[in-house]
């Protein structure tokens, strides 16, 4: 089973690739992650997140099937907007206040190369654009101001550093 890379890890400050092709390698790749997102405890993750620089990513949310998006595009967003406190399995320990639109219209590719629409809100929309940020090599600390993002880094390091 794949690792789960963490921040300081320069590969998730880059976009991802889109997938090209859609055979049965896709399928067990996503089921992987997904038994990834069991043993991590998580809700939500990108390829990036395990090394993969390609346009992946799932989502198993409490109450709702899990979720495969490859090649996702937000083409809606709502001018409304919610704050939730969010969390990343690439930054373990570290949760903040991040302000999001409450609702999207995503499109993507399914494992089988066909494509679907899908209109969320709560706690779907909210790691829909959590995760397709992840794709575009964007973290949730990087939402946040500067200040904030400077003292959560601090407290990151210093807990990091802990462990060693
Ligand atoms: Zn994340």
């Amino acid at each position: 089973m794949s690792r789960i890379i963490t921040l300081g890890n320069e590969l998730l400050k880059n976009q991802s690739e889109i997938v090209t092709e859609f055979d049965k390698k896709i399928g067990e790749y996503t089921e992987n992650m997904f038994g990834l997102l069991v043993r991590y405890n998580g809700i939500g993750l990108a390829s990036v997140q395990i090394g993969d620089l390609i346009q992946v990513f799932v989502v198993s949310i409490p109450k709702d099937k899990p979720r495969v998006f490859i090649n996702p595009e937000i083409i809606e967003t709502s001018l409304e907007q919610d704050v939730y406190e969010e969390g990343c399995l690439s930054i373990p320990g570290i949760n903040a206040d991040v302000t999001r639109p409450s609702y999207v219209k995503i499109q993507a590719w399914n494992t089988r190369g066909r494509p679907f629409t899908l209109q969320a809100e709560g706690l779907l929309a909210r790691v829909i654009q959590h995760e397709f940020d992840h794709l575009k090599g964007c973290l949730f600390i990087d939402r946040l101001h500067p200040d904030k993002k400077e003292r959560l880094l601090n407290l990151y390091n210093k807990k990091n550093q802990k462990g060693k």
